[in-house]
């Protein structure tokens, strides 16, 4: 079964630069996400999503979306 794969987005104008879900992501091998010079999240590596969906749960802004790619 090929493995699964995710489209992570950050809605910038709305992420208030808390900085959880870069701490919260479980991506492998490395984090989903970076934080810019301001603090906002940057999606870099959409590749590493597991689909915990630790992001989404815990940003308070609800700026952070996952959603499962259709196999390709
Ligand atoms: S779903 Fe999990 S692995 Fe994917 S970006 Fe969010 S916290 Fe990281
Ligand atoms: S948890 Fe939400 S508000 Fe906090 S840095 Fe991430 S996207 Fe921005």
């Amino acid at each position: 079964m090929a493995k699964k794969s995710y489209d992570v987005q950050v809605i910038s104008k709305l992420c208030k630069a808390c900085g959880i879900c870069v701490s919260l992501c479980l991506g492998k091998p490395e984090n989903v996400f970076t934080q810019a010079p301001d603090g906002k999240a940057v999606v870099v590596k959409p590749e590493n999503c597991i689909g915990c969906l630790n992001c989404e749960m815990h940003c308070p802004d609800f700026c952070v979306e996952v959603s499962e790619k259709e196999a390709e």
